[in-house]
C-alpha cells in the first residue's frame, strides 16, 4: 500500500485551471519504480521481483480511471535507468488462433481463449439481464432501468473486464519476455479487419486479440532497445519454404505443416512462418547497416 496525494484538475473553460487536492489515495500496489539510494528494504519474495531500480525517479502526474466498476490510477514517471547491454538474437514470431504466438527460437504462447471459456457464463447473465425490468418512459421516449437491471449490468461489464484481464496478462508477460531477450524481432502485419469478416473465423481471432499482441510488442521492443520490423501484409510468410526460399502457390489453412517440393523439408506450419519473419527482421537489419 502505498500513499500518495493526488490532483485533480479541472480545466474547464469558464473556470480556468483549478487545483484540488483529492486527498490521500490507499493503492492496493506499491510502486514497482524505486529510486536506487531511498530505495526501502522489500519485505516479500514477490516484491523483490517486481522491483526495478532506477538512477532517478520523478512523479509527474496521474490519471484516475474507473473501468466497469473499479477505479485504477496509472501514474506518470520520468525515471533514469542505465541500459544493460544484452546479446540480439534475431526473431521472427508468427501470430495465429492455434498457437496465439510461434517464436522461431521454439517458443509458443498457447492461445488461451478466455471468451470461448467463459462463453457459457456470460450467456447465463446475458439472459438474466434480460428478465430485469425496464420501462418507457411515454413523455419522453427515455427507457427506464430498474436498480436490478443496474446491478446485472455490472456483472456482465465485470464479466467481460474478467476475460480482457485474463487476455491481457498472458499477453503483457509474453511480450515482455520477448523484449527483454531478443535485439530484432519480426512480425506480420496482420489483416485483423479481414479476419473478422470471415464469419467463421470472426470470434476466435477476436478472442486471439492479435492486435493488442501486435501494439505490446511495439512499445515494449522500442522501450528496450531492440527492433520491430513489420512484414507486409502481403509478405508470403506461410507460402515461402524457409530452407530454399521456395513460394508455394496456395496454402490452405487445414494444412498444419509445410511440405516443400524442392528441398524436401518438412517443417510444421506455423515454424516455418516464424523462421521466414526472422529472415525477413535479419534482411531488414542487414539493410539499415549496408
Ligand atoms: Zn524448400
Amino acid at each position: 500500500m502505498g500513499r500518495f496525494i493526488l490532483d485533480q484538475r479541472h480545466t474547464t473553460k469558464d473556470r480556468g485551471k483549478l487545483l484540488r487536492p483529492l486527498g490521500t489515495v490507499n493503492l492496493a500496489e506499491k510502486l514497482r519504480f524505486v529510486q536506487a539510494g531511498k530505495a526501502t528494504r522489500p519485505t516479500t519474495k514477490r516484491h523483490r521481483r517486481t522491483q526495478v531500480l532506477c538512477e532517478d525517479l520523478k512523479i509527474l502526474g496521474a490519471t484516475v480511471s474507473c473501468e466497469a466498476g473499479q477505479w485504477y490510477v496509472s501514474i506518470q514517471l520520468d525515471i533514469q535507468k542505465e541500459r544493460s547491454p544484452t546479446p540480439v538474437p534475431v526473431v521472427g514470431v508468427d501470430v495465429g488462433i492455434t498457437h496465439a504466438a510461434v517464436v522461431s527460437d521454439g517458443r509458443r504462447l498457447q492461445n488461451h481463449r478466455p471468451l470461448a471459456s467463459h462463453l457459457k457464463k456470460l450467456g447465463k447473465l446475458q439472459r438474466q439481464i434480460s428478465r430485469k425490468q425496464k420501462t418507457k418512459d411515454l413523455e419522453t421516449g427515455r427507457t427506464i432501468f430498474s436498480k436490478n437491471y443496474e446491478k446485472q449490468r455490472r456483472k456482465v461489464a465485470r464479466e467481460h473486464q474478467k476475460i480482457a484481464n485474463i487476455r491481457r496478462d498472458v499477453q503483457h508477460k509474453f511480450t515482455t519476455e520477448l523484449a527483454r531477450t531478443c535485439g530484432a524481432v519480426g512480425i506480420e502485419d496482420l489483416h485483423v479487419v479481414g479476419m473478422m469478416a470471415n464469419r467463421k473465423l470472426s470470434r476466435a481471432v477476436a478472442d486471439a486479440a492479435m492486435g493488442q499482441l501486435l501494439q505490446f510488442l511495439q512499445t515494449k521492443v522500442e522501450s528496450a532497445g531492440g527492433d520491430l520490423f513489420i512484414a507486409s501484409r502481403w509478405f508470403p510468410s506461410t507460402k515461402r519454404c524457409s530452407c530454399c526460399g521456395h513460394i508455394k502457390k496456395r496454402m490452405p489453412l487445414k494444412h498444419r505443416t509445410y511440405v516443400c517440393q524442392i528441398c524436401e523439408l518438412v517443417i510444421d506450419r506455423d515454424m516455418n512462418a516464424a523462421f521466414n519473419l526472422a529472415w525477413f527482421a535479419t534482411d531488414m537489419l542487414c539493410q539499415r547497416h549496408a
